[in-house]
C-alpha cells in the first residue's frame, strides 16, 4: 500500500464491505434446519438477513442490476412454473410499487393476493435506509430519497396516503431541530480544490464578504464576477423583446446564459458549475436557464415570466425528513400491509422498528414482497389481452414464473419494452424515451464532528471536487431515536456526487454518468472520500485515517426520472411546459391489457408525490375500467 493511502486510512478497520452474499448470510443459513434451505428459498428468508445494516457499495449494489441488463441486451428465460397465482403482481418495490400494492388492496379488499418483486436486496427503491452501529449506538442515515418536499402542496391522493400511514407533517416542526447548528455558530462554506482552482482553500461563510472574498483562489476579475452575479441586481435580457424571453430561456442552458448574456468569465462559471447538480442531477451547462430562473438562481433579478401551475410551490421549510429519509414512508407502507414484519403503529415508532425480513415473503400473508428478484418477462396468457399474465423473474440465477391476474409495472420505464415486447411499437418507443439521471448519496460515519465546530461549518459546497457537497446529517429526533447533538458524538456526513461530462447534452451526460458509476470500484470512492474530507476539514483537526468509522456509497445509476424528446435532444426538466404531443411519458404509461404502468417516469417528475399519484392512477386503470 502506498504511504499516501496509509495516511488516508485506506487500511483502517472500518465498516465498508458488503457481506450480503458472504459471511452474514452464510451464518444465517447455517442456523436453519437443512430441509428448509430448499431450492426456492430466497436469501431474505434466512435468519440474520438485514440489508439496512450493510455498508460498502449500496444503492444499485452488485448483484442487483446484472440480470436486467442482460434482459435489455436481448436474453430470454424459460421460467420454471412455481404454480403460484396472485391477483396482482407489482414489478418494482419503490414507493410507487408499494403504493400500488396499497391502493389495490384498498380497492379490492384485504384478501387480495399481491406479490411485489424487486431486484434489490431491500425494498423501497430509492427510499433506502442505511443503518450504522457505533459504540452500541444506532445511527440512521438515508441512502436515497431524502425528504417530503413541500407536502402542503401535494396532490390530495398523496396527502391522503400520508395521513392513512399516520404521517402528521406538523410533527416535523418539533422533530427537526432547526436551531441546533446555528446555536453552535455553524454556517456553510465553499471548498476550492487545487485541481480546479490552483490551490486548496476553504471559504467559510458568505463567499462575497470582503474578508472571505479576498482570500479566494480567484483572479480579481473572477472575484468581481462573483460579486456581480451574487448581487443579482439585474437580468441580462434587457435587449431582448419580453415576448421572446421565455422561449430563449427554455432553449438555452444556464451556463450559456451567464456566459453569453451576462458576460461572465470561465472562473465564475467553474464556481457555479455544480450549483444545479444535487437538485437536477446535472451541471449548469445542461440545465435550462428557465429552470434556473424558476429555482431563483442568481442572474435573473426581477425578471418577470409567466408561471405555470407546476411551478407554483407551497412555501414550506425543508424539514419533512425522517432520519432514514423517505425510507420511513416505504417502511410504513410495508408494515401496514404486512403487520407481522415489525411492531408498532405510528410515524414515531417506525423510525427504530426492527424489520423481520423473513416475514416479507410469507405464504400466509396476502401481501408478499420478494427481493433479489428481477422480472424478465411479463406476458398475457393469450392475445386477447383479457387473460391473466405469466410473470417470469430471476432470483439467485434461476428463472421462475407465476400467474398474475393483473400487473403494475412500477419499475424504470426504459426496461418495460424488453419485458413486454407485445406492447404496440409506438408505446414501446414512448417508454424508451424515459431517461434516468445518475447520482450518488454517500454516508460517512465519523467518530465526532469537533472539526466542523472548530471550523464553524455545517455544510460545504465543493464545486470542483469528487463529491459536490458535504453536510452534517439533518438533526431530527423522532420516537426513540435521538439525533446527535454533541460534537463529541458520532454523526453521519452526507455527501452527494453527480457524475457528468460538461459540454455534452443532458441525456448523453446521464448515459455516461451511469456507465461511470457502474465501472467505479468502492475503493476508488473510498480513496476520494478520505482525500476530500481530509483536505476540507484538516485545519479543524480531522484525520480521515482516525475519524472515519464507516462508509456507505449509495450509487443510483437510474436516479431521477425524466422524459426526453429525441427530436430536440431535450430532457423534460419542467414537464408542464411541454406540449401534450411531446409528453412521451404520458403516452408510454397507458394501460396495456391487464398491465398498467406506474413510477415517477410516468410523470417525468422524480418526487414522492408523483410516485404515489402515478401508482394510484395505474391501480385505478386496472380496478375501475373493464
Ligand atoms: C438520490 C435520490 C434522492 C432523491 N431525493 C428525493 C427527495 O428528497 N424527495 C422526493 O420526493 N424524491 C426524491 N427522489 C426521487 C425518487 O425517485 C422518488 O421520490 C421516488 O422514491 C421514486 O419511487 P419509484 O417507486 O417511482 O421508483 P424507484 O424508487 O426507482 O423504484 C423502482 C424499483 O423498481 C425496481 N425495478 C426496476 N426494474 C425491475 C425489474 N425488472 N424487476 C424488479 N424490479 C425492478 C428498481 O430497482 C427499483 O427498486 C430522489 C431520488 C434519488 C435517486
Amino acid at each position: 500500500m502506498k504511504s499516501k493511502d496509509r495516511q488516508l486510512g485506506m487500511n483502517a478497520d472500518i465498516s465498508r464491505r458488503d457481506f450480503l452474499s458472504g459471511v452474514s448470510i452464510a451464518i444465517g443459513a447455517s442456523l436453519l434446519p437443512p430441509s428448509s434451505v430448499a431450492a426456492d428459498i430466497g436469501k431474505q428468508d434466512l435468519a440474520g438477513y438485514y440489508p439496512p445494516r450493510l455498508s460498502g457499495m449500496r444503492g444499485s449494489h452488485p448483484g442487483s442490476f446484472e440480470v436486467a441488463h442482460t434482459a435489455r441486451d436481448g436474453a430470454t428465460w424459460e421460467g420454471e412454473d412455481t404454480g403460484e397465482e396472485y391477483d396482482l403482481v407489482v414489478v418494482g418495490g419503490g414507493i410507487s410499487g408499494l403504493s400500488a400494492a396499497y391502493f389495490y388492496r384498498q380497492a379490492m379488499g384485504n384478501s387480495a393476493r399481491i406479490l411485489v418483486l424487486d431486484n434489490h436486496d431491500d425494498f423501497g427503491g430509492h427510499a433506502k435506509r442505511n443503518e450504522f452501529e457505533i459504540d452500541g449506538r444506532l445511527i440512521i442515515g438515508y441512502g436515497g430519497t431524502m425528504s417530503l418536499e413541500s407536502p402542503g402542496g401535494y396532490p390530495e391522493i398523496a396527502k391522503k396516503l400520508l395521513r392513512e400511514l399516520g404521517i402528521d407533517t406538523e410533527r416535523f416542526y418539533t422533530a427537526f431541530d432547526q436551531d441546533l447548528y446555528a446555536s453552535l455558530g455553524l454556517t456553510s462554506g465553499t471548498f476550492f480544490d487545487k485541481e480546479t482552482f490552483g490551490s486548496d482553500h476553504l471559504a467559510i461563510g458568505d463567499i462575497v464578504a470582503a474578508d472571505v472574498l479576498k482570500h479566494l483562489p480567484l483572479s480579481e476579475q473572477g472575484k468581481a464576477d462573483l460579486v456581480r452575479l451574487l448581487a443579482d441586481e439585474r437580468h441580462f435580457l434587457d435587449d431582448m423583446p419580453p415576448a421572446e424571453r421565455f422561449d430563449y430561456l427554455v432553449r438555452t442552458d444556464y451556463r450559456t446564459y451567464l456566459k453569453e448574456r451576462g458576460g461572465f468569465g470561465e472562473e465564475l462559471l467553474k464556481v457555479m458549475e455544480s450549483h444545479s447538480r444535487s437538485v437536477w442531477a446535472v451541471g449548469i451547462d445542461a440545465v435550462p436557464a428557465h429552470t434556473a430562473w424558476r429555482d431563483a438562481y442568481p442572474g435573473f433579478a426581477d425578471l418577470d415570466l409567466p408561471v405555470s401551475s407546476y411551478e407554483e410551490k407551497v412555501d414550506e421549510p425543508w424539514i419533512f425528513h425522517f432520519p432514514d429519509g423517505n425510507a420511513s414512508v416505504a417502511r410504513l407502507l410495508v408494515r401496514t400491509m404486512i403487520p407481522s414484519v415489525a411492531p408498532g403503529e405510528d410515524m414515531e415508532d417506525i423510525v427504530t422498528a426492527r424489520f423481520n425480513y423473513q416475514r416479507l415473503d410469507d405464504p400466509k400473508s396476502a401481501v408478499r414482497i420478494r427481493l433479489n428478484s428481477t422480472a424478465v418477462r411479463v406476458q398475457h396468457l393469450d392475445d386477447d389481452l383479457k387473460k391473466p399474465l405469466r410473470v417470469t423473474y430471476v432470483r439467485d440465477g434461476e428463472a421462475r414464473s407465476l400467474t398474475a391476474g393483473k400487473v403494475v409495472m412500477a419499475c424504470y420505464h426504459a426496461i418495460i419494452p424488453h419485458l413486454c415486447p407485445e406492447m404496440p411499437a409506438t408505446q414501446r418507443a414512448m417508454l424508451s424515451r424515459s431517461v434516468r439521471a445518475p447520482l450518488v448519496y454517500t454516508n460517512v460515519l465519523i467518530r465526532n464532528w469537533t472539526s466542523f465546530v472548530k471550523l464553524g461549518l455545517h455544510s460545504v459546497t465543493c464545486p470542483g471536487s469528487y463529491h459536490h457537497g458535504v453536510v452534517l446529517d439533518y438533526p431530527v429526533s423522532l420516537g426513540d431515536y435521538e439525533c446527535t447533538k454533541s460534537p463529541d458524538e458520532p454523526i453521519v456526513l452526507h455527501l452527494t456526487r453527480v457524475p457528468g461530462q460538461p459540454g455534452r447534452s443532458a441525456r448523453e451526460q446521464f448515459a455516461a454518468g451511469k456507465r461511470e458509476l457502474l465501472a467505479t470500484s468502492f475503493e476508488t470512492f473510498e480513496r476520494n472520500i478520505r482525500d476530500q474530507l481530509g483536505r476540507i476539514l484538516g485545519d479543524g483537526g480531522f484525520d480521515p485515517a482516525r475519524d472515519i468509522a464507516a462508509i456507505t456509497v449509495n450509487r443510483w445509476p437510474h436516479g431521477y426520472a425524466y422524459g426526453y424528446d429525441p427530436d430536440t435532444d431535450r430532457v423534460a426538466f419542467n414537464p408542464s411546459l411541454w406540449p401534450e404531443e411531446q409528453r412521451s411519458w404520458v403516452k408510454g404509461s397507458r394501460r396495456f391489457g391487464n398491465i398498467s404502468i406506474a413510477a415517477t417516469d410516468a410523470a417525468s417528475n422524480a418526487m414522492a408525490e408523483s410516485a404515489i399519484e402515478e401508482a394510484h392512477r395505474a391501480v385505478s386503470e386496472l380496478t375501475t375500467r373493464p
